[in-house]
């Protein structure tokens, strides 16, 4: 607290004391929500206003209690109205309830290395594998570490640390951020050895570079971008008649084919095709937590877990209770999203324009968050003038939309149904 000497005596005087302060029964109840940290400072700004007569001395606690956060972490949740179906900013994939609930219940004391029924100790994440081999019977073992990146890193650290990795040019891509996959690679202790040409890669071209250094091939799906025209690549099928191990990047977790998704691979064909590995991202497509997933044959995944980065890169309880949830519980929201109808879209717009005086207008949501690059997804948006953007994004709750072509676009998709009267009143408190 910060007391100024040229300050009147009596005006200090009249300004209640910390201790006093603190004391007040909402205060108290939220140094056991949010700690004391958190309100001490709220009341020190209430008693610094009061301090230079900005309030009245009797309102500091009240005052405090209006400047406490909301929620204890400063992460605030998000109406995404952008259409995008995987917003990378926003947090790629939204957990739906099963996961959320399995995620609670996980986040105490929890079973995750235990067998209650032995009081003996068990395999860590046990039951999300299964969930997983379940769902991909092609798979005969599977690992989940942190993240796509992370998989990529212990596949490539297990099969070619010292040795070359094989990729075409053309997969050599950023995932984001700035990160380089060749760069990760070759912060492994692999050597990148690239093949072919940006536009095209033949089958003669991995063959030719691989020799007695060829720890494996990678074949990554460039998720992110598409090349139209003049291309060529090979076939992970081929690639495995080369004789080296192959691991297949699919980036997007799509673990059986999806017809709405016709252009991207999937981890069941893949490994159908002979991949040895095939890694991807849990909060893609698949709609789970952020994770990496691991999918091949038992001898190669046995490798990976064995190894000393495997410890460093391994998941989180809540990751492992959210990601066996998602894989064995009901559609995820991502699913919902994709598969949006887009009658419904267009009638809960209308809904939305009538109440708030926009425009329904066609609009193509995307499944971004670097999958299915040019897939469009017909639906319908409700465009307000470009200026309330900022002030849907400052709202509560914190709406984000579109801006396209000068106007602010609130597209349904990405809403839950549930949260259509919140979007409303958040829109509404915006409009004039
Ligand atoms: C998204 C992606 C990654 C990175 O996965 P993270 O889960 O973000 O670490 C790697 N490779 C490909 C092909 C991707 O699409």
């Amino acid at each position: 607290m910060s007391v100024d000497a040229a300050e009147p005596v009596s005006s200090r005087r009249r300004v209640p004391r910390t201790d006093h302060v603190m004391a007040d029964p909402r205060l108290v109840e939220a140094v056991g929500r949010l700690g004391s940290a958190t309100v001490k400072a709220a009341v020190h700004e209430a008693q610094d206003h009061a301090r230079r007569g900005i309030i009245d001395p009797g309102k500091v606690a009240d005052f405090a209690v209006t400047k406490l956060p909301v929620r204890p972490s400063s992460l605030r949740p998000v109406l995404n109205a952008t259409g995008v179906v995987l917003h990378t900013n926003l947090g790629r994939a939204p957990l739906g309830p099963a996961a959320i609930e399995a995620l609670v219940a996980a986040s105490g004391y929890t079973d995750v290395e235990f067998d209650v029924r032995t009081g003996a100790r068990a395999g860590r994440g046990r039951a999300t594998i299964e969930a997983l081999l379940r769902t991909v019977p092609a798979a005969e073992a599977a690992l989940v570490v942190n993240n796509g990146a992370a998989a990529l890193l212990l596949a490539t650290t297990a099969l070619a640390a010292g040795c070359e990795v094989v990729v075409s040019r053309g997969e050599m891509i950023e995932i984001g951020d700035g990160f380089r996959l060749a760069e990760l690679i070759a912060s492994t202790g692999a050597r990148v050895r690239e093949v072919g040409a940006t536009n095209r890669t033949n089958l003669s071209d991995y063959a030719t570079a691989m020799g007695p250094a060829t720890g494996c091939i990678l074949k990554v799906h460039p998720s992110n971008f598409k090349i139209d025209g003049f291309t060529s690549s090979v076939p992970v099928a081929d690639l495995v008649a080369l004789g080296a191990p192959v691991i297949a990047d699919i980036g997007s977790g799509l673990l059986a084919p999806n017809p709405l998704l016709p252009d991207e691979p999937d981890v069941t064909r893949t490994l159908g095709a002979g991949a040895a590995l095939v890694t991807c991202s849990g909060d893609k497509l698949l709609g789970g937590p952020q994770a990496g997933l691991i999918l091949g044959d038992a001898a190669t995944v046995g490798e990976l877990r064995r190894h000393p980065l495997a410890r460093a890169l391994r998941v989180d309880k809540t990751t492992l209770a959210a990601l066996e949830a998602t894989l064995a519980g009901p559609d995820s929201p991502i699913a919902l999203y994709l598969n949006a109808r887009p009658e419904r879209l267009l009638e809960r717009a209308e809904r939305l324009a009538q109440a708030v005086g926009g425009e329904v207008v066609p609009s193509m949501g995307a499944v971004g968050g670097g999958s299915a690059p040019g897939t469009e997804l017909a639906g319908w948006a409700v465009a307000l003038p470009a200026r309330i953007a900022p002030l849907l994004r400052r709202g509560d709750p914190c709406v984000v939309a579109r801006v396209h072509h000068g106007r602010c676009m609130v597209d349904l998709r990405c809403v839950p149904e549930a949260s259509d009267a919140a979007l409303l009143g958040a829109v509404l408190a915006v409009v004039e």
